[in-house]
């Protein structure tokens, strides 16, 4: 069975797609808040996210960026927010499509349709393992000897683009733009800095790095 998270605070809508996505045969969770989706997500991976983007708390543009750090998971935007710079915000973050409100059901459920046909497979959250540390991409949590270690954004950043890629050479390049951006491509000092930090936090011997490997003058491979 298809399961929808509805990410929803309002109740009467929450309520009203639980019970038609039940009745068209979708599985369907509801949460009300941004948090309570990454939450569920992680827990439990949905096949179809809809997600409304003005949520107490957490933004619905957040949530999006949040869950596109790990999954790849069809997000349909459902949204009283009808500037066009709001769909733009919301499908550069990632979303795959953008339903206004007040909506028509038999709309939603051909989105739902069209998401479940281009549908990728439950991706479960990725955790990752070394002798040292664990990354846990879906949660952002890095524990290690047990204990959660405390990153900056900069750096948690930098270690999640390393970790997703397992083996593979990112160049500083990609980093540098991924996290800081493009104006700072070229900015391989910053680099330096929070990668030392990094290693201080999770290394063994950070001056001897096992899994923050250096390609010098290139870049940082991550090896588990
Ligand atoms: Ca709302």
């Amino acid at each position: 069975m298809t399961r929808v998270l509805v990410v929803e605070d309002e109740a009467q809508i929450a309520r009203a797609l639980q019970i038609n996505l039940r009745v068209h045969g979708y599985e369907a969770v509801t949460v009300s808040s941004g948090e309570g989706a990454l939450e569920s997500a992680a827990a439990t991976p949905p096949d179809i996210v809809v997600l409304d983007l003005g949520l107490p708390g957490m933004d619905g543009v957040a949530v999006i960026r949040r869950l596109r750090e790990w999954t790849t998971v069809p997000i349909i935007v459902l949204s009283a927010r009808h500037a066009a710079e709001d769909k733009v915000e919301a499908l550069d973050a990632g979303a795959d499509d953008y339903v206004t409100k007040p909506f028509g059901l038999e709309e939603l459920l051909a989105r739902l349709r069209a998401a479940a046909r281009r549908g990728t497979v439950r991706p479960e959250p990725p955790r990752v393992q070394t002798a040292e540390f664990s990354v846990d991409l879906a949660a952002r949590r890095v524990v290690r000897d047990g204990k959660n270690v405390r990153l900056t954004p900069t750096e948690w950043s930098i270690l999640a683009l390393l970790v997703r890629q397992p083996g593979t050479l990112v160049t500083q390049r990609e980093l540098l733009t991924q996290v800081w951006g493009p104006a700072y491509a070229k900015e391989a000092q910053y680099l330096r800095v929070y990668m030392a930090q990094l290693r201080r936090k999770l290394e063994r011997d950070p001056s001897n790095p096992r899994h923050l490997r250096t390609e010098a003058g290139i870049g940082y491979r991550f090896d588990p």
